[in-house]
């Protein structure tokens, strides 16, 4: 637990830190538009102080009350008209003077409400997965190139590597788009791009406000025998497993080139079926086929992908060596 008060700490003094940049930046500007255009500065105080005067001129004749307010309406509008006349004419968006807030949803507070910002949980989450490598890793869908694959028909398939990637591609996409797509499962040989594109859905989700653990099967099922077998300390892998819970998406990566005991058959046989359950989006990627799932886990395991996810079968020729090549 003490590496999980840390963790949260250091994120409460990271979202201290962007609220105190974010101020700043927005006194900055609010100083540089005011010294460029003095006009701006004036009118604000013009504002205030009309403010200031209709309280005390309601408070020394309470009975004119609704007349002292009504002036006071048409006086303000007249003054916020005039200021947004001349930012417009200057090029300064309207709400120049607010504070741009990294996450609109918390202000970077961490919190809406009493509730847990999704921007707090993915924090969580990528000091846990030390996602800090992952960024530079991520992906947009615009950096995706189609030239790497051929007009070789695909054995099976019936159809060339072009048209087939197209249709992944299209699967992807609407998987980013659609909280009902069916989960993905990835699988071909290394180098077809299926860690391309699950960046790209990676970075679309979080871009949507959405928390995201990529992670390698391997890893997951090491750490998960360590804490069985006592190993590490007993919480940690108990938050490791809560934030897998929470988070909107699960990328389970490179399943198949671990050495599988029965414990991790069924710790990933539990990962599937909670997030079939819990309706929550989950993609494989592997170099093994259906039949291989079945006979390296269980048939059960692998009815359930089949029954739950998009099988897509990633085909060409490696793109790291077509890179290489070039
Ligand atoms: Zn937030």
């Amino acid at each position: 637990m003490q590496y999980h008060d840390a963790a949260i700490r250091r994120i409460m003094n990271e979202y201290d830190e962007l609220r105190t940049i974010a101020r700043a930046k927005r006194d900055e500007l609010v100083e540089k538009v005011h010294n460029e255009i003095p006009e701006i500065k004036k009118i604000e105080a013009d504002i205030n102080r009309l403010g200031i005067e209709n309280f005390g001129n309601i408070i020394k004749n309470p009975e004119k009350a609704q007349e002292i307010n009504a002036e006071f309406e048409k006086n303000l509008a007249l003054l916020n008209e005039k200021k947004a006349e001349i930012l417009k004419n200057n090029n300064i968006p309207e709400d120049y003077d607010e504070v741009k807030y990294t996450c609109e949803k918390c202000f970077d507070t961490g919190y809406e409400d009493t509730k847990k910002c999704s921007c707090f949980t993915q924090k969580l989450i990528n000091l846990r997965y030390d996602l800090s490598n992952m960024k530079e890793m991520l992906h947009d869908f615009s950096e995706f190139s189609f030239d790497y694959y051929s007009n070789k028909k695909v054995e099976n398939l019936g159809i060339t590597e072009r048209e087939n990637i197209e249709i992944i591609y299209k699967k992807a996409v609407e998987f980013c788009e659609n909280e009902d797509a069916k989960n993905l499962f990835f699988y071909g040989g290394c180098g077809f791009g299926k860690t391309f594109l699950s960046s790209c859905i990676a970075k679309k989700m979080m871009d949507q406000g959405k928390t995201v653990i990529y992670t390698s099967a391997s890893g997951i099922f090491s750490d998960y025998e360590d804490y069985k077998f006592g190993k590490k300390e007993n919480d940690d892998f108990e938050i490791t497993r809560d934030l897998m819970r929470d988070s909107n998406l699960l990328i389970l990566d490179d399943l198949g080139c671990e050495v599988i005991s029965s414990l991790s058959c069924q710790l990933l046989n539990d990962i599937i079926n909670e997030r079939i359950i819990t309706g929550k989006k989950m993609i494989i990627s592997t170099n093994m086929n259906m039949k291989g799932i079945a006979q390296k886990y269980s048939d059960r395991i692998a009815s359930r992908i089949y029954e739950a996810f998009e099988i897509l079968h990633f085909a060409g020729t490696d793109i790291r060596v077509q890179k290489l090549l070039k």
